[in-house]
């Protein structure tokens, strides 16, 4: 009896496992072509891709994806959700999630018309996004005010700018959220992929909107303040990364904008839909590469 019971439940698992490794068959097939060209056509203007790095967070997945749905739904803002979840073993790499999340969601159309003609495969079903919102998971809007709309004015726009932003303050802040177009993005060439660790990637984001002269666009001084524009799910037990070695310190005062965006390899990634209290959201599981003789930073420290 017990015997059976375990044949039965080890050949589901081999199937669930065989389904696993299909579908990232497929997805792989159709990716490489995305790796290959940018491509600038959207299916529908004026739609947000919010982008969520992760690794490790899943009790803030929930929250995350009820709220901002009602609080995006009740500005009638259309967007999708892209939670990007880094899957090796390597140093948590906030900079190149953003790169690969805004490589998804802004090449849905073309994936959509690669599935259609292919394998009519519907799963897929996406639609391009033109601006997306650059958003920690932890981090959620609680005033109506705050403006979640296509960036028009500069092409970047920091929502949790200091001053609103419940935790950092000093004036050069450039994390939390961030809305930004698909122009503005392409332009500064996104993230650099080279920072591995917790901080500095947003530093190093900043220094690539200067140096194209993009002003960072950003709301008025709200009356919620720094207390209550935001809720704040951020907890001071969760994993931060933040030991830094002397070589990833004397490479953060360098800044390389010819790297980034342009060179995000998306060859080891592969993404679904998944659904949550009857909301549609995507997720693509990311093992990301490190070149260890370039930047060892990327491994993990053992301090
Ligand atoms: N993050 C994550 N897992 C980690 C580290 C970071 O998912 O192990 C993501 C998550 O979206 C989080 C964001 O990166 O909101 C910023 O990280 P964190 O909250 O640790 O940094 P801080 O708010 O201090 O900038
Ligand atoms: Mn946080």
């Amino acid at each position: 009896m017990k015997q059976k019971r375990e044949d039965t439940l080890r050949k589901r698992l081999e199937k669930v496992k065989e389904r696993k490794e299909k579908r990232e068959k497929q997805s792989q097939s159709n990716l490489s072509a995305l790796d290959e060209s940018i491509l600038l056509v959207n299916i529908l203007p004026n739609t947000l891709g919010v982008i969520v790095p992760f690794r490790n967070r899943s009790k803030h997945i929930r929250p995350f994806i009820t709220h901002m749905t009602k609080y995006l739904s009740d500005k009638g803002i259309p967007h999708q959700f892209w939670v990007i979840n880094q899957t090796d073993a390597f140093r948590f790499n906030r900079g190149k999630l953003f790169n690969i999340g805004v490589k998804y969601a802004s090449y849905a159309g073309f994936l959509l018309y690669k599935f259609m003609v292919q394998t009519l495969n519907i799963l897929f079903f996406t639609l391009g996004c033109d601006y997306f919102a650059l958003h920690d998971i932890d981090l959620l809007p609680d005033n109506p005010n705050l403006d979640y709309g296509k960036p028009v004015k500069t092409g970047v726009y920091h929502v949790s700018r200091p001053g609103l932003h419940p935790l950092y303050r000093h004036s050069k802040f450039l994390g939390g959220i961030i809305t930004i177009t698909k122009e503005a993005f392409i332009s500064v060439n996104g993230f650099s992929n080279d920072y591995w660790g917790w901080g500095r990637e947003d530093d190093d984001f900043r220094e690539r909107i200067r140096s194209k002269k993009i002003k960072v666009d950003r709301p008025p001084l709200l009356s919620t303040g720094t207390k209550k524009t935001f809720i704040n799910l951020h907890l001071k037990e969760d994993i931060r990364d933040k030991s830094k070695t002397e070589e990833q310190n004397r490479y953060a005062k360098q800044h390389f904008p010819e790297r980034g965006f342009n060179d995000t390899s998306l060859s080891e990634t592969c993404f679904w839909e998944k659904s949550l209290a009857g909301i549609v959201y995507f997720v693509v599981d990311a093992k990301l590469s490190c070149d260890a003789k370039t930047t060892p930073w990327c491994l993990p420290l053992s301090t």
